[in-house]
């Protein structure tokens, strides 16, 4: 195992580059001081930016090099997917401790790789650095989308429905058994936690149908989420506990938890998608979902009266003990 000193930050730059499709005539990539990029006509660029550092976002002894890379971009791809954004390029930057293991690099860069290619991304610059205390990795995505396309999280309206895709509180379960060393961990559980998948095929269907109303990737859990988008749109929400998407293994893991809902609404980084749409096009949102291969599932309602209320199966009202993820 070779350190990166040896390699400098020009040799380190090369093999990145070496690794990546990247724009190509007249767009430019890796090499100059800037990148240059083409926008395609009527389209308006999203862009949005992620960090992860060593020991809050991950820990080497349990992340496999290939995931975290996979993970680094997919969580920006999210972004785009909430806004219902096409990913076209993005930039990655590295703080590398002098000694970290050129292995682990390239497992990274396979990891970043093989995601870029799966969503048509290139790679088009980035920035390396030295570091004290660990990796961090900060990733800039770039996409596009016609203005009137782009969904925002403060359009939902009162009496719109509340969706969400794919199943909720997998990804806490998983860091949760594997923080805990547990012997047996659930292997679907973990692998949410690890790769998650970004829903951007679903975000970019749901904008272009016009039928939702605001947008919003779950990455703090739903909760916290859903009140993000609801403040902005100036109301509140209804949510039936009940309606909840969650996985079998989640519902095997949340036996054994003092309060069972409690990962599936404020544990984070689901990646999955919430959006509210009004009721008329609940056909159309089955139907595009279909067509995507995720489904998706009305959890609640949009309602006049701000804040998140949740209710069980009783109809009684239900608060969590934590809101939602939060670094400080
Ligand atoms: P500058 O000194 O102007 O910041 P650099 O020497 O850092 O330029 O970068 C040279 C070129 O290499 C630029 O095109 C930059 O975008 C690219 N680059 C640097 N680090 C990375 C990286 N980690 N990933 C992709 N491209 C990178
Ligand atoms: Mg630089």
């Amino acid at each position: 195992m070779n350190a990166l000193a040896k390699e400098g930050e020009f040799g380190l730059i090369e093999r990145i580059r070496a690794r990546f499709r990247q724009p190509t005539a007249p767009d430019y990539g890796i090499g100059d001081d800037c990148a240059l990029l083409t926008p395609r006509v009527g389209m308006q660029i999203a862009v949005s930016t992620d960090l992860m550092t060593e020991g809050v976002h991950f820990d080497r002894s349990y992340m496999p090099a290939i995931a975290l890379g996979r993970k680094a971009l997919a969580v920006n791809l999210s972004d785009l997917a909430a806004m219902g954004a096409i990913p076209r390029v993005f930039f990655l930057s590295f703080a590398l401790p002098r000694a970290f293991s050129v292995d682990y690099l390239d497992g990274v860069l396979e990891g970043l790789a093989a995601m870029a290619d799966e969503h048509d991304c290139l790679l088009a610059g980035g920035d390396t650095c030295g570091s004290q205390s660990g990796l961090t990795i900060s990733i800039t995505v770039l996409g596009e989308q016609k203005p009137q396309y782009m969904v925002k999280r403060s359009g939902a309206q009162a009496g719109h429905d509340i969706w969400v895709s794919g199943t909720l509180g997998d990804a806490a379960a998983g860091l949760e058994q594997l923080q805990k060393g547990a012997v047996a961990c659930d292997q679907f559980l973990v692998s949410r936690h690890l790769d998650p998948a970004p829903r951007v095929g679903l975000g970019i269907v749901l904008a272009e149908s016009e039928s939702v109303s605001s947008m919003i990737d779950i990455s703090d859990g739903l909760y916290g989420d859903v009140g993000h988008c609801m403040r902005l749109s100036g109301v509140g929400a209804a949510i039936n506990l009940n309606s909840l998407p969650l996985s079998l293994p989640y519902r095997t893991f949340s036996r054994q938890q003092h309060d069972p809902w409690l990962a599936a609404l404020t544990g984070g980084e689901d990646y999955e998608l919430c959006f509210t749409a009004a009721p008329q096009h609940e056909e159309t949102i089955c139907n595009l979902a279909k067509t995507t291969g995720i489904p998706v599932t009305k959890i609640g309602t949009v309602t006049e009266q701000s804040g998140v209320t949740l209710y069980t199966a009783d109809g009684s009202p239900y608060q969590p003990e934590r809101s939602s993820y939060t670094h400080f």
